[in-house]
């Protein structure tokens, strides 16, 4: 991981110097993580599909979209099928001193009927059982990466809320889902909510982690699947990320102060 975050960092001045929008105003990092991806499968689909395969996908097309976006400078925490680590995906955004981080998952059940859409952003669990579940889940490799303990996490939760980021993250999660479920209406609204994900856990910049739909169910468990349904996700995803990026740009002081 060491070489691949090297390789990334000693890539960043060429990506800046070539990136036309930086000389003329300080461009917004956004970091996107395709969950999952190597031995780290993600959840079983439906279709007999794994989760990796499907967030790598969207992912990609959210990037490929955003990367036209004057103002923007893109990363990934993996471009291919890889496993990287829970909390070397936010050391990596933290390395870049990334502004956004935006996790792209698919949500799964061991039933066939739930479906929709969900975003959410840090919190310290315990009050939303579904919430709970879902971040148990994502958060399974954590075994070989101890997450943190609850005293940590009151700490992280402070600091991020001292700083904005954590009133930041909920605002992107809110517009996240907003934009998702306008642009597929035919998905469930699920919400945003708020679980311990390890990923969110050491990002420290505003950090959401997106649930595009459950691959277990069988009409939006293919509908993952297919093209058309993933770029219309990941058109509402540059949307949303846009948006909050512009209305990042109209806070001076937070500009200033990172740049
Ligand atoms: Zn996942």
């Amino acid at each position: 991981m060491k070489r691949i975050i090297l390789s990334v960092l000693l890539a960043l001045p060429l990506v800046m110097a070539t990136n036309p929008a930086s000389s003329r105003t300080p461009a917004v990092r956004v970091v996107i993580d395709p969950g999952h991806g190597g031995q780290n499968m993600g959840a079983l689909g439906a279709y007999g599909v794994y989760e990796k395969y499907v967030t790598l996908s969207i992912a990609l097309r959210l990037g490929r979209l955003l990367e036209t976006e004057p103002g923007i400078t893109v990363f990934y925490t993996r471009k291919d099928d890889v496993f990287v680590g829970l909390s070397e995906r936010a050391e990596l955004a933290n390395a870049l001193d990334a502004d956004l981080f935006v996790s792209i998952h698919c949500n799964a059940s061991e039933h066939r009927d739930p479906n929709g859409i969900e975003t959410f952003f840090l919190g310290m669990g315990g009050d939303d059982p579904e919430a709970d579940e879902v971040a148990r889940r994502e958060n399974l490799e954590t075994s070989l990466n101890a997450s943190a303990r609850d005293e940590d996490l009151v700490g992280i939760l402070e600091d991020l809320r001292k700083n904005g980021d954590q009133t930041e993250a909920a605002t992107l999660a809110e517009v996240v889902q907003r934009r998702l479920t306008r642009a597929v209406p035919e998905a469930a609204d699920r919400d945003v909510r708020q679980a311990r994900f390890t990923v969110l856990e050491k990002a420290r910049m505003p950090a959401v982690v997106v649930e595009l739909g459950f691959i277990t169910h069988p009409k939006e468990g293919l509908d993952l699947l297919l093209a058309p349904y993933q770029e219309r996700l990941a058109m509402a995803l540059r949307d949303a990320i846009s948006h909050h990026a512009v209305a990042r740009f109209a806070a001076p002081q937070r500009s200033a102060m990172r740049y």
